[in-house]
């Protein structure tokens, strides 16, 4: 048995607060006041001071892509880099800690920041690296700087043409000068080794740790291919998964999930099949989220739905009808409107009332839709963090709509279910990020959340979006232990500090997972 000493917050209406927390195997025993749980100690009880630490139910990320994640985690990230000789001195370093590496890839760089005034070039990375191909794209992803083994090995040169695309060549020698725009960088990027096995596993892993040292005990991960769900397995059966996770499996698997007669829910406490993925249109910075009216700076422009709306209406139809749970990626007005249409017919057919159907981003919101999306019981699967890095939302969609864009506040006094999560790695995964910008709305201070609520949306709300809550989300007898085990106590500090406080401890089904005092 392990006893856990400490300031807890249980989300527990019935004893929101307590002092200790007894632990056997996998689940909470006892929660209470630490007379009452030390009583019960016994020869091999384990007892864990965090007597001015903060636990909370363990954090859920609702919408992740992991393996995406893990794949940029082993990238070369030169964000912050304020010269090209500062992105040569990180070259410099990367390439000697991953000696083993045969393509040097990373990118998020960006020219304007850089004290030279100038694009690197393929000369600046070959004075790093000759010999192996490097490639690294630029903050915008649509322009890449190569060097010359990455030249070489494309076969390009001063004639290279491409369609949608341009080679920049060199004003003094008239050579390639590394630069390739747009469609250019395929002539490179199509010659990068296939992932195998091994890539896959060591990228789903280094996401899992990272995701742990974040705070998280479970994801709800979008998966995109059999590898990495066939990598999870392997991981859980070795007993090495250090988190739960909750699948969401693309559309273009629904034929085989269904074949198979897999259903929401089927797998274990760890690794389930959770829901559906759909995309219905596309995001509000490309301009191809589906809005009902024209985008306000750029009135050529409606957006665009992925599906006419019969097809969509068929996924749904499908998925639902075979048990499984829908979400629904909906950004634009349109888009939720046509999503919300095609479950309603489907539950029109065929009735269900625990379907638990989410719409994944649900962005741009009016009265009409938030009416609707009670109505149905629908969940929406937010990303709060959106609402500080979408800074164009006003200019995109106008004042009067974007005051409806994330009232997160109103969506949740309407009593629909929110549950949060990342989108990582659109956005950092650490759940604190998000929690913060929840309780501190600039854009539109009455959306604000309590951190009480804030906090039920990365815990008992994401157990419930996962048909979970009986086991996991509160601090309560005879759930799982799931805790994460803060520096600061969130509901006391200041709210704007909130992104500031450090994780300790984590511990997913009984086990210490992250320890920042062993890390
Ligand atoms: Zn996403």
């Amino acid at each position: 048995m392990i006893i856990l000493n400490a300031n807890v917050i249980t989300l527990d209406p019935k004893q929101p607060r307590a002092e200790a927390i007894a632990i056997n195997d996998e689940r909470i025993v006892a929660v209470g006041s630490n007379e009452a749980i030390l009583g019960s100690k016994s020869i091999d009880t384990e007892v864990i001071d965090c007597r001015n630490k903060t636990v909370v139910p363990g954090l859920v990320d609702s919408h992740v892509h992991m393996l995406e994640f893990g794949f940029l985690l082993q990238e070369l990230n030169l964000r912050n880099t304020k010269s090209i000789k500062e992105m040569q001195k990180n070259l410099h370093e990367h390439a000697k800690k991953n000696s083993e590496l045969e393509w040097i890839l990373g990118g998020r760089w960006d020219e304007e920041k850089y004290s030279e005034g100038r694009y690197p070039t393929r000369w600046d990375l070959d004075a790093i690296i000759p010999d192996k191909p490097v490639f690294l794209t630029r903050v915008c992803g649509h322009l890449a700087v190569v060097n010359s083994a990455a030249v070489k090995l494309a076969r390009i040169t001063r004639y290279t043409k491409v369609k949608g695309g341009i080679v920049d060549l060199d004003q003094a020698t008239g050579e390639p000068n590394g630069i390739l725009r747009d469609n250019a960088m395929d002539l490179v990027s199509k010659l990068l080794p296939k992932p195998d096995r091994e890539t896959y596993k060591k990228a789903c892993v280094l996401a899992c740790q990272n995701a742990v040292k974040s705070g998280l005990t479970e994801v709800h991960w979008l998966v995109n291919s059999a590898e990495e769900v066939r990598v999870l397995q392997t991981m859980h059966s070795q007993g090495k998964l250090p988190l739960r996770i909750y699948l969401g499996i693309p559309v273009k698997m629904l034929d085989e999930v269904t074949y198979l007669g897999l259903v929401t829910g089927f797998g274990n406490g760890m690794l389930k099949i959770g829901f559906i993925k759909i995309l219905a249109d596309g995001s509000l910075g490309a301009r191809t989220a589906a809005l009902m009216k024209r985008y306000s700076d750029d009135p050529k422009k409606r957006g665009i739905m992925l599906y006419s709306q019969k097809r969509l209406r068929g996924f749904i139809l499908k998925a639902h009808t075979s048990g499984l749970q829908v979400g629904v990626h909906a950004i634009g007005d349109r888009a939720i409107e046509n999503v919300i249409q095609a479950i309603r017919e489907a539950l029109e057919k065929v009735p269900r009332k625990d379907h638990r159907h989410r719409i994944e981003h649900c962005s741009i919101l009016n009265a009409e839709l938030i009416s609707e999306i009670k109505e149905l019981g629908l969940i929406a699967a937010v990303q709060p963090h959106f609402v500080v890095s979408d800074t164009w939302t006003v200019d995109r969609v106008g004042p009067d709509r974007a005051r409806w864009a994330y009232p997160f506040r109103t969506l949740i006094e309407k009593g629909i279910v929110v549950t949060s999560g990342s989108d990582c790695p659109v956005e950092l995964i650490n759940p604190l990020l998000g929690l913060w910008a929840a309780v501190n709305r600039e854009d539109k201070p009455g959306e604000s959340l309590t951190v009480e609520e804030a906090l039920k949306t990365y815990t008992i709300n994401a157990a419930h979006a996962s048909f979970g809550e009986s086991k996991k989300g509160t601090i309560e007898k005879g759930k799982y232990a799931d805790l994460t085990i803060l520096s600061e106590d969130i509901t006391k500090i200041p709210r704007d500090k909130i992104c500031d406080v450090s994780v300790d401890m984590v511990i997913v089904n009984g086990k210490i997972t992250y320890s920042r005092r062993h890390n």
